[in-house]
């Protein structure tokens, strides 16, 4: 074999103790874990499917939590294929619906695609916070306020927001 033993023991070492990097895409942090498998699997060393959906799972941040419990008891837990498969539909869900990132681009600086926190936002039609003018649902108010997300009121949230990212 033309790889020595240490370098198997390097592989195992990375393989063991991957992490997914916050601005890495899913689909990318499985192909990564799946080639290092593959390597191993070249040098004879060859991963369980166990044990790489153990990897996996562990190499997840804390967001994905909840699926790793809902899989500890799912029946095809031992799955790799079903594994991936709810990692990339968590990750689908984690993306457009975490209650912690609320963005949206501001209407009118979708060329700057500005990233605003809705929940800073004050819509001058009803005075709710959480969404602009543009998008409420209320009956346009005659006495309110030209709707402009980036005026004073509104300054603040969007630049906080900029700041954040
Ligand atoms: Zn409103």
């Amino acid at each position: 074999m033309a790889s020595g033993l240490g370098s198997l023991v390097a592989i195992w070492r990375k393989f063991t103790r991957i992490t997914k990097a916050d601005g890495t895409p899913i689909r990318a942090h499985i192909a990564e874990i799946r080639t290092i498998a593959d390597r191993l699997t070249r040098l004879g060393d060859k991963p369980s499917d166990a044990l790489i959906i153990a990897t996996l799972l562990g190499s997840l941040p804390k967001t994905y939590h909840p699926l790793i419990v809902a899989l500890d008891a799912h029946p095809e837990a031992g799955d790799l294929d079903f594994v991936i498969g709810r990692i990339i539909n968590e990750a689908v869900t984690l993306e457009h619906f975490n209650p912690d990132t609320p963005s949206v681009v501001s209407p009118g600086n979708e060329s700057m695609a500005l990233r605003v926190d809705v929940r800073k936002i004050t819509c001058h039609n009803c005075g709710i916070v959480g969404h602009f003018a543009s998008n409420c649902q209320k009956q346009p108010n005659p006495y309110a306020k030209p709707t402009k997300p980036w005026d004073a009121t509104n300054a603040l949230a969007i630049t906080e927001t900029a700041y954040a990212l």
